[in-house]
């Protein structure tokens, strides 16, 4: 077959959560850039519609829905588990009439799921297809699950009781300490051992994508290469290479006039991501921190994101007399141009994987406050690896807030993590740019497809730890 005449589709399954969606949204830009048309097969769930940015993209969605009461009731483990019971048939079905559809030149190069849509493997399997996971958080996480997903639940438990167990390094994932290990807020131990089971099992595909760079984690990317049997393609930061807007909410563009009338470098901004909460007593406390820093700041506090109200009208007064002396709250902010702003100093964030490469990619500094997952494992990079955050660590006090505030913003200490911030900002940049690493690895992945060099039938033993 010619190459150049043909253009051949992928096949994009994404979780239905904003974290997962934006970077797979981002990496069916970079390929459908290299030629490929890009089919994005969706769940009933926080669906992607076609915009400017997709509109030569196909949107499937498949059938099958939870009841209200699993709606209701089960956390988000549980939720992606019963979501991967639902979805195989149909997605199987799905991809059988794409196949019936394919005309000439529009074969299907390959399936690339997101990890936690394993469902997506069997139908693949079945049509001869190469399926390739794609992992939207970074190599170091990655291992950590793999590991975690062999523990012994109720001896992990009772480890984690002990609060010197939990301050002491955990064996062989240094700088890791046991408390960093990305277990869930949202589901049980034995949840959480046996999604990471089935999210590290890579079973028949033939790679795995990866956002990341190895300017970033390259030891754990070698790590990871050993592990799995199949290549890894570090091809981020996704953002960088191919930016692309898939908001699952609409963003408010008011707060980037309020940011353009502040100081350079002295706005806080703060986000927990598209899941975070916080309770009412946290709020004064971070509120209280931040107007005693007398730094101005930029809040997203999202609808829902408060246990027990709408939005923010369960908050007393006080909070909002300490807020509008200096804050501005936005639902949702267009985090992109927020953190490209001059005016941004320092991101207070939950530390997921996106925000934290969406910092790095624009130089600011973090204050780190993880809250489930692999958000602790990226703040415990932040801090003592990368060396361009400080960890928010604790119960949440106002005078932790504004000391940390001011080592970031004010004192000399934050003008070196800054330093970092843009050193790395660089590396980052020349990773994607033609001849960096994660360049190279996206084109070695998309030869791989053009050569038909990735095996399809394979079957690719799982390796133990
Ligand atoms: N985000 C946004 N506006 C906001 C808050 C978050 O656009 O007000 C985006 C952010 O840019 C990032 C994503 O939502 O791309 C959150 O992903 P992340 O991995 O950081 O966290 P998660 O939501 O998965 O916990």
């Amino acid at each position: 077959m010619d190459k150049k005449q043909v253009k051949r589709r992928i096949v994009l399954v994404p979780v239905p959560a904003q974290g997962h969606v934006t970077p797979i949204m981002q990496l069916g830009k970079a390929l459908h850039s290299k030629g490929f048309s890009i089919t994005v097969i969706q769940t009933q769930y926080n669906r992607v519609s076609s915009s400017q940015d997709f509109s030569d993209f196909q949107f499937l969605t498949i059938p099958g829905t939870l009841t209200d009461s699993d709606l209701k009731t089960l956390g988000a483990l549980q939720f992606l588990m019963k979501l991967n019971e639902i979805c195989e048939a149909s997605f199987k079905h799905c991809l059988s009439q794409l196949l019936q559809e394919q005309g000439s030149g529009d074969d299907i190069a390959c399936v690339i799921y997101d990890e936690y849509m394993y469902f997506s493997a069997a139908a693949p399997k079945e049509f001869q297809l190469p399926s390739v996971v794609f992992s939207t958080t970074n190599a170091t996480a990655f291992v950590c699950r793999s590991v975690l997903a062999k523990v012994n639940a109720d001896k992990f438990l009772i480890d984690m009781k002990d609060p010197e167990v939990q301050n002491s390094l955990f064996p062989g994932l240094d700088p890791l300490r046991y408390k960093d290990l990305p277990t869930s807020a949202f589901g049980t131990i034995e949840d959480i051992i046996k999604l990471y089971g089935e999210a590290v099992n890579t079973r028949t595909a033939s790679a795995v994508i990866i956002n990341s760079a190895s300017c970033l984690e390259s030891s754990s990317l070698s790590r990871l290469q050993l592990k799995l049997q199949v290549p890894v393609y570090p091809i981020g930061p996704l953002h960088i290479a191919a930016s692309a807007s898939s908001s699952l909410l609409e963003e408010d563009k008011s707060c980037i006039e309020w940011l353009n009338k502040q100081k350079p470098r002295t706005v806080i901004y703060i986000s927990l991501g598209s899941l975070g909460r916080m309770e009412t007593k946290d709020m004064l406390e971070m509120a209280s921190g931040l107007s005693n820093s007398n730094q101005p700041f930029l809040w997203v506090i999202r609808p829902g994101s408060i246990p027990g109200s709408d939005w923010t009208e369960s908050l007393p007064e006080e909070f909002s007399k300490l807020v509008s002396e200096r804050g501005y709250i936005v639902k949702w902010a267009p985090q992109m141009e927020v953190l490209r702003n001059p005016a941004v100093g320092g991101f207070l964030s939950h530390c997921g994987w996106n925000s934290t490469l969406e910092s790095i990619g624009e130089g600011v500094p973090m204050i780190c406050r993880p809250i489930t997952g692999d958000q602790k494992v990226n703040a415990r990079y932040l801090e003592s690896v990368w060396r361009i955050g400080v960890q928010l660590e604790g119960e949440l006090v106002k005078e932790t807030v504004e000391r940390v505030v001011k080592r970031l913003i004010v004192d000399e200490e934050g003008a070196d993590i800054r330093k970092r911030a843009i050193d790395l900002k660089e590396k980052v940049e020349a990773s994607v740019r033609s001849g960096g690493s994660s360049c190279s690895s996206l084109h070695n992945f998309v030869n791989s497809l053009q050569t038909k060099s990735l095996c399809s039938f394979e079957i690719v033993p799982v390796q133990s730890q």
